[in-house]
C-alpha cells in the first residue's frame, strides 16, 4: 500500500503523491512566541514530528519549513504589558519553545523561519499583490487583500461566499470565525508598535502573509503538504491560499493536513477552566515528558484526543512496559536456537504498524500491533519459547517502531531535571519545591503497597502514617468496585 493522508482540501482520504519521487516540500505552521507552548499546541507539533518521522523511515527526502510568529498583537500587547522589546519578549518564548520540543523529542524542521527575518519578501509579494489588483492600500498606508477577486475563496474551509460584501474589512490578528471580510496584509505603523521601512512603506505585517511570503521562499510556488491545526483552516489557511494563489496563478499547497482539536478531561482548555497545561507544568506535577509525548501520539491526528490524568498514567505504563521489553531483548539470556514463529510475529508486526500508519497515520493501530508483539513475545519468554536467535528480528520491529514514535530511551529523568532548575530560575519556587516532593509513580505504588500490607496485618498506625505521606505529597486515594485507585491532585 502507499501513504494515505486525509486532505481537507478535497475533503476525503487520499494517497500521498509527492511533485518529485521520494521528496517532500511541506510547511507547518509553527508557534506564535507570545508565551510558553500548551499541550494542545503540542498535540499538533507532535503530530508533525510523528509524521515527518514515518516519511523519512518510508525513504522520504524531507524538506520542511516550520515558521516562528514572532510579532503580532499578541506578543505587541504582552511585551508593552511586561515593558520590554518585542523582540527580547519573543526571543524568550522562542527559546522556551526549543527547550520544549527538546523535552518531548521533536526533531527540528530542516528549516525555522522567523517572521521578522522576512519582511522585505512580505513587502515584494504585498506589491506583486496589488499590481494585479488583488490587494488595495487604505488612506493610513495598510494593505487589504480584496477578496471579491478572488471566486475560489473558501475552497479550503467550504465557506459560503454568497454573503461576501467588496471592501468590508477586518484587521485583527484574532478573528471571529464566521466573518468573511478583506484581511490586513500589511499594518500602518502605529504609536508603540515595531514598524518596518519597505518598498510598500513603513508598517508591519499581518498574520497570514509571512506564510505564504516564507513557504514559497524555501519551497517554491507549489508545495507538497502544508499542516497545522484545525483552528487555523480559517482564516489562516484560507488567507495563505489567497495570497499564494493570486500572486502565482499556482496551487499553492496540494494537500493540507488539520491536527483535531484536544479536549482537556472533556471539555475545552481553557485557564478559566484551570484545565490549561503547559508540558512544563505536567512534567513538575512528576509525570514524565516520554507519558506526554506518548499520549499526544496516541490518537489519530483526525480524532478527538481527550487528555486526562488518567490516559497520562496510563501512557506511563505502556511506555515502561516498552522499556522493559526492550530491556529484556537486550540484557536477558536466552537458550539457543531460534523459534520461527518469532521470527514470523516481527515480521507481521513491521507489516502491520507500516500498514496501519500508512492508513491516514492511524497511530492507534500500530500501537496496538507493538503491545501485540510484546505480549506476545514475553509470553513465549516465560515459556522458554524466546530463543537466541529471534532477538534480532524483534529488535528490529522495536526499532521500526521508535523510529517513528521516539519514547524508548530513557532520558525523562534528565529532562524533568533540566524544567526543575527552569523553576528555579524562574522563580517558581512553589511549583519546583513541590516537584521535588513529588513521588514518582513507581514510589506511590509502592508506598501504596506498604499501606495495605499495614491493614492487613492491623498496624493502623504505619497505615495512617503512610496514608499521610501520600496525601502530603498530594496523592489521592480511591476505593472502587475495581480495587483501590490513586491520583494526583
Ligand atoms: P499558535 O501558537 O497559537 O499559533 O498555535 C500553534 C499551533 O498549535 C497551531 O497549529 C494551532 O492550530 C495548534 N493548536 C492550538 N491549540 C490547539 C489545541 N487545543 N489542539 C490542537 N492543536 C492546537
Ligand atoms: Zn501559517
Amino acid at each position: 500500500m502507499a501513504l494515505q493522508i486525509f486532505n481537507t482540501l478535497s475533503g476525503r482520504v487520499e494517497e500521498l503523491k509527492t511533485l518529485a519521487d521520494k521528496r517532500i516540500r511541506m510547511y507547518s505552521c509553527g508557534p506564535t512566541v507570545y508565551d510558553y507552548g500548551h499541550i494542545g499546541n503540542f498535540r499538533t507539533f507532535v503530530f508533525v514530528d510523528l509524521f515527518r518521522r514515518f516519511l523519512r523511515h518510508s525513504g522520504y527526502q524531507l524538506n520542511h519549513v516550520m515558521n516562528i510568529t514572532d510579532v503580532d498583537d499578541k506578543i505587541i500587547r504582552n511585551s508593552s504589558a511586561k515593558g520590554v522589546g518585542v523582540r527580547e519578549y519573543a526571543a524568550k518564548y522562542e527559546q522556551a519553545f526549543f527547550e520544549d520540543m527538546e523535552i518531548l523529542s521533536l526533531e527540528k524542521p530542516e528549516e525555522i523561519a522567523r517572521a521578522t527575518e522576512h519582511i522585505p519578501e512580505m513587502a515584494s509579494l504585498i506589491a506583486r499583490l496589488q499590481k494585479k489588483d488583488f490587494a488595495y492600500k487604505t488612506e493610513d498606508g495598510s494593505y487589504y487583500f480584496r477578496i471579491a477577486k478572488f471566486p475560489q475563496y473558501g475552497k479550503l474551509s467550504k465557506k459560503d461566499m454568497t454573503a461576501i460584501s467588496d471592501g468590508a474589512r477586518v484587521d485583527l490578528d484574532e478573528y471571529e470565525k464566521d466573518n468573511v471580510r478583506d484581511f490586513a496584509l500589511w499594518k500602518s505603523p502605529k504609536p508603540g508598535e515595531a514598524k518596518w521601512e519597505t518598498e510598500i512603506g513603513p508598517g508591519r505585517p499581518g498574520w497570514h502573509i509571512e506564510c505564504s511570503a516564507m513557504a514559497m521562499e524555501y519551497l517554491g510556488d507549489t508545495l507538497d503538504v502544508h499542516l497545522g491545526g484545525e483552528d487555523l483552516i480559517f482564516p489562516h489557511h484560507e488567507n495563505e491560499i489567497a495570497q499564494s494563489e493570486a500572486a502565482t496563478g499556482k496551487t499553492f499547497a496540494r494537500y493540507w493536513m488539520h491536527v483535531r482539536f484536544l479536549l482537556v478531561e472533556g471539555q475545552k482548555m481553557s485557564k478559566s477552566l484551570g484545565n490549561f497545561y503547559t508540558p512544563r507544568d505536567l512534567i513538575l506535577k512528576g509525570h514524565k515528558p516520554s507519558s506526554i509525548r506518548y499520549l499526544l501520539s496516541s490518537v489519530p491526528y483526525q480524532k478527538q484526543l481527550n487528555f486526562t490524568f488518567d490516559g497520562l498514567k496510563q501512557a506511563a505504563n505502556s511506555v515502561e512496559r516498552l522499556r522493559n521489553f526492550k530491556a529484556r531483548l537486550d540484557t536477558g539470556r536466552f537458550p539457543a536456537g531460534s523459534n520461527p514463529e518469532m521470527e514470523t510475529l516481527a515480521k507481521a508486526t513491521r507489516e502491520k504498524m507500516r500498514a496501519a500508519l500508512e492508513d491516514a497515520m492511524n497511530t492507534a493501530q500500530a500501537l496496538a500491533a507493538v503491545f501485540d508483539m510484546v505480549r506476545e513475545a514475553n509470553a513465549a519468554g516465560d515459556n522458554g519459547k524466546l530463543l537466541r536467535d529471534d532477538i534480532p528480528a524483534l529488535q528490529e520491529a522495536l526499532g521500526d517502531f521508535d523510529e517513528v514514535f521516539a519514547v524508548l530511551e530513557d532520558d525523562d529523568a534528565q529532562k524533568s531535571k533540566q524544567v526543575l532548575q527552569w523553576a528555579r530560575a524562574e522563580g517558581r519556587l512553589a511549583d519546583a519545591a513541590l516537584a521535588e516532593s513529588n513521588l514518582s509513580d513507581a514510589e506511590v505504588e509502592r508506598l501504596i503497597e506498604q499501606r495495605q500490607h499495614a491493614r492487613k496485618s492491623r498496624d493502623f498506625a504505619k497505615a495512617d502514617a503512610v496514608r499521610k505521606q501520600l496525601a502530603d505529597a498530594g496523592i489521592i486515594l480511591e476505593d472502587t468496585k475495581d480495587g483501590l485507585r490513586w491520583k494526583r491532585k
